[in-house]
């Protein structure tokens, strides 16, 4: 299990709530950092780096080491359940759009039959 002992705030520890918190609110924040990132980069000219990235990456890590440790759970066991999540999802082996709605529709019966992304009509609508 990655060590995060000693690295996250004394709020943050406080108690299981507190640390369920760190986790949501600060894969929220990184994520949100490496979305503002690439955003620079394809449409502010930003040149792209490959450290940046990385370090970035590397923020999310930490905290998803640290939900780790606060479900005392291994993170290959995350990594190996999800997998077996995908290959559940797609049991050719690859990503199929029908496979892909398949999942939606089971998640999200309500939406069934919703708007088809690939029709020009329902950009042209919606704009
Ligand atoms: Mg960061």
């Amino acid at each position: 299990m990655a060590s995060t002992k000693g690295l996250a705030s004394e709020a943050s520890t406080k108690d299981f709530q507190c640390r369920i918190a760190t986790v949501g609110l600060g894969l929220g924040g990184e994520g949100g950092e490496i979305a503002d990132y690439i955003k620079k980069v394809l449409f502010h000219g930003k040149e792209f780096s490959r450290e940046t990235l990385i370090k970035e990456l590397g923020d999310v890590m930490w905290y998803v080491a640290f939900a780790c440790n606060t479900l005392k759970i291994d993170m290959q066991e995350v990594i190996d359940k999800n997998a077996e999540k995908l290959r559940d999802r797609y049991p050719q082996g690859k990503f199929t759009r029908e496979d892909f709605l398949k999942k939606e529709t089971r998640e999200r019966p309500q939406e069934a039959g919703g708007y088809d992304i690939n029709d020009q009509d329902v950009w042209r609508s919606a704009s």
